[in-house]
C-alpha cells in the first residue's frame, strides 16, 4: 500500500487531536476562570473574617477600660470620702495631689474610651461594606460559575464525541504508524504529519534536499523531517473531485 494511503487515517486522527488540543485549552481557561472567582471569594471572605476580629479586639479593650474607669471612681470617692476626716495641712496637700492626678487618670482614660468607640464605629462600617460588596459579588458570581461551567459540560460532551470519533478512527490506522504519530504528538502538541510544500517541512519550514522530497514522492517508506523528526507526505496539487477530466470541446460557432 503507498504509503499516504497509510497515513490518511493517521492525518484524520491528526485533525481531530488538534481540535481536542483546541479544545482542552479552551476548558483549561474555564477552569482557570472558575479558580480565580473562588480565589476572590475566599479573599473577601478572609476580609470579612479579619475585619469581625477586628470590631471584636476594639470591643474588648473598650470593655476592659470601662472596667479600669469604675475602678478610678471608686477611687475618686474614696479619696473624697477621706479628705473630710483629714486634720494635718501635709496629709491634706498629699490627698489633693492624688485626687488629682487620680481626676487626670480618670479623663485620660476616658478619652481613650472614646476614640476606642470611634474606632470601632469606623471599622463596623467597613465590615458592613465587606458584608455588602461580598453579598452582591457572590450574587454575581454564581451566575457567572454556572454559565463557565455550562461551558465547561459543552466542552467535555464535546470532546467525548471526538475521543469516540477518533477511537472509530484508531481502528482502521496502521498501529505501528500510529504508535509513532503519538509519541511526536506528545512532544510536539501540534500537527506532525506534514505535507511538504515547495521542498519545504510545512512543520519546520526548513527547506529539504531535492533527494528526500523524491524519496517522500515515491511513499515507499515512513520518512521523518530531518530538522524536527515530523513525518513528511507528498500531497499532489488539488484535483477537483467530480468535473470529469477530459476537456470540453469548443463549439464552432455556425455561419
Ligand atoms: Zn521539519
Amino acid at each position: 500500500m503507498p504509503m499516504l494511503e497509510t497515513l490518511k487515517p493517521i492525518i484524520d486522527i491528526q485533525e481531530l487531536d488538534m481540535k481536542m488540543v483546541r479544545l482542552m485549552r479552551v476548558k483549561r481557561e474555564r477552569q482557570k476562570e472558575l479558580k480565580q472567582i473562588e480565589e476572590l471569594r475566599a479573599d473577601l471572605h478572609g476580609e470579612l473574617k479579619a475585619k469581625e476580629l477586628e470590631v471584636e479586639e476594639i470591643g474588648k479593650q473598650i470593655r476592659q477600660k470601662e472596667i479600669r474607669l469604675d475602678e478610678i471612681r471608686e477611687k475618686v470617692k474614696s479619696l473624697e470620702a477621706r479628705q473630710s476626716t483629714i486634720k494635718k495641712v501635709e496629709e491634706f496637700n498629699a490627698l489633693t495631689q492624688e485626687m488629682t492626678a487620680t481626676e487626670r487618670e480618670r479623663v485620660a482614660e476616658e478619652q481613650k474610651i472614646s476614640d476606642l468607640v470611634d474606632s470601632k464605629a469606623a471599622e463596623e462600617e467597613l465590615l458592613h461594606k465587606i458584608r455588602e460588596s461580598l453579598k452582591t459579588s457572590e450574587e454575581s458570581s454564581i451566575a457567572l460559575e454556572k454559565e463557565i461551567q455550562a461551558s465547561i459540560d459543552l466542552i467535555n460532551e464535546e470532546g467525548s464525541q471526538l475521543k469516540t470519533q477518533r477511537d472509530g478512527l484508531a481502528q482502521h490506522a496502521d498501529p505501528e504508524i500510529l504508535r509513532i504519530y503519538e509519541r511526536l504528538l506528545r512532544n510536539k502538541k501540534d500537527r506532525v504529519v506534514v505535507p511538504i510544500e515547495n521542498r519545504n517541512c510545512s512543520g519546520c519550514h526548513i527547506s529539504l534536499t531535492a533527494q528526500h522530497e523524491n524519496i517522500v514522492r515515491k511513499g515507499e517508506n515512513l520518512v521523518f523531517c530531518e530538522h524536527c523528526s515530523r513525518i513528511h507526505y507528498w500531497q499532489e496539487a488539488e484535483v477537483t473531485e467530480g468535473e470529469p477530466t477530459k476537456r470540453r470541446r469548443r463549439k464552432v460557432a455556425a455561419s
